[in-house]
């Protein structure tokens, strides 16, 4: 039995729970669990797996409060925000349900005497299901809320950071009714069990979200074995804003997407192209809007928490730096907080860079932390250019008065969603995930779901 993980407060740097350091024989005893309970799952009536899933999201919105306080406290994220996500998950657990309802198969119309083919649907079979420690509810509902009301198995693998609330939501599925071992969570570090549960022949299916270099290795392995996957990976998002935005709008949405969860969130706006002639204002306006954002104890009602931990804070911090050392303006933020109530946590205060670069690393590598850059252009086409010049695509913004030009430019981007003139929360019936490096496949809608079941054709002679 090796010894337990501590699940750390990022604020207080207090210990608030533990959780299990599962090993190779743990996956293995999960995944047999998960094969044995597959089997009888997958032949209960659809109307019967979405009842449950409608009572576990009852469960959940009953128990909102305790469940924000974990998350807010193994994230480190304020309270509000952490309301929210599991509010919006038990919202997507629902819809998902919902959409399970209205699957069909369907039988062409070939007029061939005695002779049909069928084409159903049947559950993909044990899915793994990989999340990472910035949305750990959202995140898994996304995955998790698909598989289960199409007849398959879950075993999920939070991050070793923020395992407390998925825990939780599984205790919640139990106590809704759900059949032990159809969801199951098993905890512990990517590097010691992360393989045995890619590559076990039991798991059929791999639903990843994570940084694009473990998704890469997920996905090689998964592909040597045949498994399937969905894989919702990195991001490096652009936001255009063309020189008739209006930028009472623009500012301030760049501004609260760029800096949300500390900007520990895949598809925040990363960097931003401004038309010369309104670029001034913006950075202006930007930086005085960024002062504004109060970073402290994410109890106390404030915009913004610590970062999860030092790995994620020194990223942010590098790209800080390198920004600076080539040519960088610093508008806001910049340097880490110290002083008093500071002194337990990563903190680093909104920032913005302004006259940068594609030489610098803030406008081509992923932050993952709550700095944003700025850079001018002067023609729309050339804004275009550089926000396809990286190896992500899951998301872009673009904002002009003219709609015609915002949709225009939205066709051209290369990303797996557009917001145009404003940026909002992303709906649960439509697709989201990555194109080019940003990942393979689509979570939430139907599009979610069709992605844990395979296809089959019976061919009929009667
Ligand atoms: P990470 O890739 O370090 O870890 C994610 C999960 O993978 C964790 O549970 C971890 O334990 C596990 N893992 C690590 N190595 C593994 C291995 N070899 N095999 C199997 N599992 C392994 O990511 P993170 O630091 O927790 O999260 C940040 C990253 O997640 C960012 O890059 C961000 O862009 C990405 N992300 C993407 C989306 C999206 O929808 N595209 C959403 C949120 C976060």
């Amino acid at each position: 039995m090796q010894e337990p993980i501590q699940v750390i407060n990022p604020y207080s740097g207090e210990v608030v729970g533990t959780c299990p350091r599962a090993t190779v024989a743990d996956v293995n005893d999960a995944l047999s669990r998960s094969a044995e309970a597959f089997k009888q799952w997958k032949k209960k009536p659809v109307a019967e797996r979405v009842k449950l899933q409608h009572e576990a999201t009852r469960r959940i919105r009953q128990e909102i409060d305790s469940l924000a306080h974990l998350l807010s406290s193994e994230l480190g994220r304020p309270l509000a925000g952490c309301h929210h996500e599991i509010s919006r998950s038990a919202d997507l657990l629902d819809f998902y349900a919902q959409e399970a309802l209205r699957l069909k198969g369907e039988i062409p119309l070939h007029n061939l005497d005695g002779e049909k083919a069928l084409v159903v649907r049947e559950p993909v079979g044990v899915v793994v299901a990989i999340t990472p420690f910035n949305y750990p509810i959202t995140l898994l509902c996304m995955k998790l809320g698909a598989a289960l009301p199409v007849g398959c198995t879950v075993v999920a693998k939070p991050s070793e950071d923020t395992p407390l609330s998925t825990l939780r939501l599984a205790e919640i599925f139990l106590e809704a009714g759900f059949p032990p071992a159809v969801f199951q969570v098993i905890t512990g570090y990517g590097f010691e069990i992360g393989d045995a549960l890619v590559q076990h022949p039991i798991t059929a299916k791999i639903a990843f979200t994570g940084g694009t270099a473990t998704g890469k290795r997920i996905g090689a392995l998964a592909a040597e074995h045949n498994k399937r996957v969905t894989l919702e990976l990195g991001g490096q998002s652009p936001a255009i804003v063309c020189e008739d935005a209006d930028l009472s709008v623009a500012v301030g949405a760049i501004v609260k997407h760029a800096f949300a969860n500390s900007g520990q969130f895949c598809y925040r706006v990363n960097r931003v192209y401004v038309h010369e002639k309104i670029y001034a204002r913006f950075v202006e306006e930007a930086a005085h809007l960024a002062k504004t954002l109060k970073v402290g104890n994410p109890l106390s009602g404030c915009d913004m928490g610590p970062m999860i931990n030092e790995k994620i804070y020194r990223n942010a911090e590098r790209q800080v730096a390198d920004a600076q050392a080539k040519g960088a303006r610093i508008c806001s933020g910049g340097a880490r907080l110290q002083t008093e109530g500071y002194e337990n946590g990563w903190f680093f205060p909104p920032t913005i860079l302004a006259d940068t670069n594609h030489q610098m690393q803030i406008m081509t590598e992923e932050t993952f932390g709550p700095v944003l850059g700025i850079m001018p252009f002067s023609t729309n086409e050339e804004a275009i250019q550089a926000a396809n010049d990286s190896p992500y695509g899951l998301a872009a913004y673009v904002f002009s008065q003219q709609l015609g030009t915002g949709l225009r430019i939205a066709e051209q981007l290369e990303a797996g969603s557009v917001w145009v003139n404003n940026i909002h929360r992303s709906y649960q019936d439509v697709p989201f995930g990555g194109m080019k490096q940003s990942g393979i496949g689509r979570e939430k809608g139907r599009y979610g779901l069709e992605d844990y079941t395979e296809l089959k054709t019976i061919y009929l002679t009667y």
